[in-house]
């Protein structure tokens, strides 16, 4: 700002006019007041020197109204530059895309702000980060992820206090310094204005784009009065808040930094693990209702970790799919998956997890497909389960990618049903070609009368829509003996066996086989 000020418009050619007056006044009054002129009057008259006189004169003014310009142009050249300069400067402090600051400016800013820190006044770092963004770019394009992260910039700009500074960190991650007078209580109003706000809808090309932000915040204390260690214990804050469930917002606390690092040995370790192939799929038999005849198994992923045992899924899915390497762990457990259900009887199926975010990859089915030709595994033995949550998140990317699926022959089943929130709406929409009961439902079962009425209501749901039904986490006769009774089709759980690795499902196979030679109907494994 202070070089606009320096070369302001006219200023310096004024300056340097009025000096080049007051030399020709000087000249003036000294040729006046000594009789110079009168002399040098008399000597051109004598001799004849008047034209020659006017003709310096003329080119004496020619030069002076060049020097003049010439000056002119000079202070224009250096305007400009100074212009150029500052441009670069202010490119080199803001975000391209949404006009705030970039990080390095945000960590100049916040010092000044703690330079110019009244008593009294506190102030607080937040850091941003939007949920289910990627998926925007993935499906509607670069275009609309930028018109996104310009929509969440502008709301930001109107929702922080002016006193307050915004910048973009990079990608999705905005960060904001906040001063908050009047206590804590001012900060978490803040957090919840900014995630509402970004969580209205953004309009684009006929779109209704939704996005949600996680926010982590920090407070400057005396001894966490740093840019950089502010911003890294926000974004601590920040990961704590996306592990509860992400939309949401969390102010720093000492013990988050141990919990933090060991989730990040976590991640790298399940990175390492994939990478080594120690994720391999287990099998649990699925019978069909009342026969008890074995129809096939469900794959769930087991982590055969080299010092801790094997790990089940609840440990690391999350994480997995968190960090978006459930991709490459379903790709892996499927084809492990294929290759081992080539040696099953021909009419048994296969049934594998997808995770919700995996239907947000367009290229799921074409990778689905290219195992299944890889391992000669045919399609029409494929199942894949996938839960209500995925709905939810990203209808349209859950329909194209589900008929995707189905038009290559793979079936789909809606897993965990009735512990989400989907409604007829998208059963009848999504063509599942069977519903999987929660196993919350089915143990209940006995407990009380409302919990077999929901059951029974699924069941005949599934029957009108065309779906068959599965229920999960059988464990007594009385409960199959009810749900056969019901017309479920087909049951699962640990009364029919746990989930076993790929040589415990082979031998099982094979007292299957005894078991219906010995009592023809019955392919019960107890
Ligand atoms: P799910 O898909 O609902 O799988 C059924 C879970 O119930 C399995 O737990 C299974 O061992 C357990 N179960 C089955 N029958 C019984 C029973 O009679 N009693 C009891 N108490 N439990 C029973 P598991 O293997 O620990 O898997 C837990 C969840 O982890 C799965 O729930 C699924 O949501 C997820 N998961 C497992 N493998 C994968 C995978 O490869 N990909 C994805 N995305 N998720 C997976
Ligand atoms: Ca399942
Ligand atoms: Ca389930």
């Amino acid at each position: 700002m202070a070089k606009t000020q320096k070369y302001s418009w006219g200023q310096g050619e004024l300056y340097e006019m009025l000096c080049l007056m007051m030399i020709g006044y000087c000249i003036w009054v000294f040729g006046t007041k000594f009789g110079f002129f009168d002399y040098f009057f008399y000597f051109a008259i004598r001799h004849d020197l008047l034209n020659l006189v006017m003709l310096s004169g003329c080119i004496g003014l020619g030069a002076v109204a060049a020097t003049i310009r010439k000056s002119f142009l000079l202070r224009k050249a250096m305007r400009g530059r100074a212009a150029a300069e500052m441009r670069t400067e202010s490119i080199a402090r803001h975000d391209a895309l949404t006009g705030l600051a970039n990080r390095r400016f945000f960590l100049e800013l916040f010092d000044g702000m703690t330079k110019a820190h009244q008593p009294g006044d506190r102030l607080a770092v937040m850091v941003i980060d939007l949920d289910r963004f990627k998926p925007v770019n993935d499906v509607h394009g670069h275009a609309a992820g930028n018109a996104v992260i310009c929509a969440v910039a502008d709301r930001l700009r109107q929702i922080v206090p002016s006193r307050g500074v915004v910048a973009r960190l990079g990608g999705d991650e905005f960060a904001a310094v906040v001063p908050y007078g009047e206590g804590p209580d001012t900060l978490i109003v803040l957090a919840e204005q900014i995630i509402a706000a970004i969580r209205a809808p953004i309009h684009w090309n006929h779109n209704r784009i939704h996005v949600d932000a996680t926010i982590g915040i920090a407070p400057v204390t005396l001894d966490n009065n740093e840019a950089e260690g502010l911003l890294h214990a926000a974004d601590l804050a920040m990961y704590e808040g996306k592990r509860d469930g992400r939309g949401t917002f969390r102010i720093f606390a000492a013990e988050m930094g141990a919990a933090l690092k060991a989730r990040a040995e976590l991640e790298s370790d399940l990175r390492l693990g994939i990478a080594r192939g120690e994720f391999v799929p287990f099998f649990q038999p699925v019978v069909r209702l009342p026969s008890e005849d074995l129809v096939g198994f469900e794959a769930l992923a087991r982590w055969n970790h080299p010092t801790k045992g094997l790990i089940a899924p609840d440990q690391f899915i999350p994480v997995a799919e968190q960090t978006g390497m459930i991709g490459d762990l379903f790709y892996s457990l499927l084809h492990q998956a294929c290759m081992s259900a080539q040696n099953w009887p021909p009419h048994l199926l296969l049934s594998v997890n997808v995770a919700p975010q995996q239907l947000q990859d367009p290229r799921l089915p074409q990778r689905v497909l290219a195992i299944l030709t890889e391992t000669g595994f045919a399609p029409s033995r494929l199942e894949t389960e996938i839960t209500e949550t995925a709905i939810i998140n990203d209808l349209q990317a859950a329909r194209s990618a589900l008929m995707s699926l189905q038009n290559i022959g793979v079936k789909i089943a809606l897993d965990d049903f009735g512990t989400g929130y989907s409604s007829l709406y998208h059963l009848r929409e999504l063509r599942f070609n069977k519903l999987k009961i929660d196993r919350s439902y089915v143990t209940t079962l006995m407990q009380g009368s409302e919990g077999a009425k929901l059951v029974d209501a699924i069941i005949q749901l599934g029957a009108s829509l065309g779906m068959e039904t599965t229920a999960e986490g059988i464990e007594t006769v009385s409960n199959l003996d009810w749900l056969s009774r019901q017309g479920c089709t087909f049951g699962q759980g640990y009364l029919f066996g746990r989930p076993m690795p790929k040589d415990v499902t082979e031998r099982f196979l094979e007292n299957a086989q005894i078991a219906k030679l010995e009592q023809p109907g019955r392919a019960n494994a107890g």
